[in-house]
């Protein structure tokens, strides 16, 4: 068994990391404040080659794998996490559903400029009456000669307002079966007639990430648009989201590091009692414990990811890792802040803006429940 990181891992990881220390976490508050878009550190990761760590050089990536685009996501979400959720939605999730399931055609056309960074792909499963049950959506798609005609209304979409977002991935009812709706994955690019971007919603955190509705009328794309097998659109989706699950542990290490990093610091410099709080052994266990379970959910991302590029089955591991990663997130998020006190409680300190932040992570890209559902079947089969 080798728990090492080869040396192109390393190499990623010392590259985001030295990134999010000089470049992101100096604007991390000013990024939550204002809510402007990133546009200048985004162009950066793209140049270094972040949003296409795991695909092959001929689509516009670097050849990597999937441990070493985690191991990016974990340092650029200690910087800030709404940037790691930029990668995962356009490389692990939209970037990857084209690369496995897409034509020889729409990889060139879609993924490329995706990989390379120079456009920014976005998922659209979420609708106004469906979340958790994804599968009772309401967009339609109609064949209509050589395309399809979509219409309805995408909710809570990540990316898709960045002005160079490109593609939308939308899921969509062709059909009914005994067993239910039919769903297809369509590519739908940005600037096709009928597609809409709507409201840009207003968050309690996250606020430099974009997060709007789309709405689709009469929005017509050609028949080689659509992404993979008609019928199985909706398998498509959810394998990708399983990524996205690996993703979602790595983002929440990210930040439950910077919030440890933030509480051993400020532990050490704050005097109470003639003595650094940091030598009390009530605030030295808190330490610890946030320690341990840093820890053991990096184990699993790592394990989830590495078992994806074995090629090996990781359903379990990766649901594991999303719904520890993330409980972990908020526990450790809200002992940072008890070890910093009422400054703690103040813009000024990061740990506020990372307390807000790690709540989102258990409702995305599945919930906690829905997490322990799946690993309810699992176990029940
Ligand atoms: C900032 C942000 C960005 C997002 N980005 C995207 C995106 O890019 N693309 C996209 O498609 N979606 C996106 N989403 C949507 C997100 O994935 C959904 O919000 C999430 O899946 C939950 O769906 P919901 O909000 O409709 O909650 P609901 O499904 O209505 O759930 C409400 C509550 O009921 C619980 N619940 C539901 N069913 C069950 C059950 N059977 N058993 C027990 N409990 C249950 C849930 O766990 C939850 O606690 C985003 C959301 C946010 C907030």
């Amino acid at each position: 068994m080798d728990f090492d990181l080869t040396d192109e891992h390393r190499m990623i990881r010392d590259l985001s990391r030295d990134f999010a220390d000089e470049v992101i976490v100096p604007r991390g508050e000013e990024m939550e404040r204002t809510g402007e878009y990133p546009y200048d550190i985004i162009d950066q990761m793209a140049g270094l080659g972040m949003m296409g760590i795991p695909f092959p050089e001929e689509y516009g990536g670097s050849g990597g794998d999937w441990v070493g685009m985690h191991v990016c996501i974990e340092e650029i979400s200690r910087g800030d996490i709404t940037l790691g959720a930029l990668l995962d939605v356009t490389t692990s999730v939209a970037g990857q559903e084209i690369f496995v399931f897409g034509t020889e055609e729409q990889k060139q056309r879609w993924l490329t400029p995706i990989a390379q960074g120079k456009a920014i792909g976005a998922f659209g499963l979420t609708e106004p009456d469906s979340g958790s049950d994804a599968g009772s959506l309401r967009t339609t798609a109609v064949q209509q000669g050589d395309e399809w005609v979509l219409n309805g209304t995408k909710q809570f979409v990540t990316n898709i307002g960045l002005k160079n977002a490109s593609v939308l991935l939308v899921a969509a009812k062709t059909g009914e079966d005994k067993k239910g709706n039919i769903i297809s994955a369509f590519i739908v690019p940005k600037d096709t007639p009928g597609f809409t971007l709507g409201k840009r919603y207003e968050k309690m955190s996250w606020k430099a990430s974009a997060t709007h509705e789309v709405i689709l009328e009469e929005c017509r794309i050609p028949n080689d648009y659509v992404l993979g097998d008609p019928r199985r659109g909706f398998a498509h989706h959810l394998s990708v989201l399983e990524t996205g699950r690996i993703s979602m542990a790595a983002m929440s290490v990210g930040v439950a590091q910077a919030c440890l990093d933030e509480s051993v610091r400020y532990a050490k410099e704050r005097v109470q009692f003639g003595k650094p709080i940091f030598d009390f052994q009530g605030v030295q266990f808190k330490l610890a414990d946030m320690a341990v379970s840093i820890e053991l959910a990096r184990n699993q991302y790592l394990k989830a990811a590495w078992l994806k590029d074995q090629g090996r089955k990781h359903t379990f591991e990766a649901t594991v890792a999303k719904l520890y990663a993330t409980e972990m997130a908020e526990k450790v998020a809200s002992d940072a802040l008890q070890i910093h006190g009422g400054y703690g409680y103040m813009d000024e300190y990061p740990v506020s803006r990372y307390y807000k932040a790690v709540k989102l992570m258990q409702i995305v890209e599945g919930t906690s429940e829905v997490q322990r559902m799946i690993l309810g079947r699992i176990l029940g089969s």
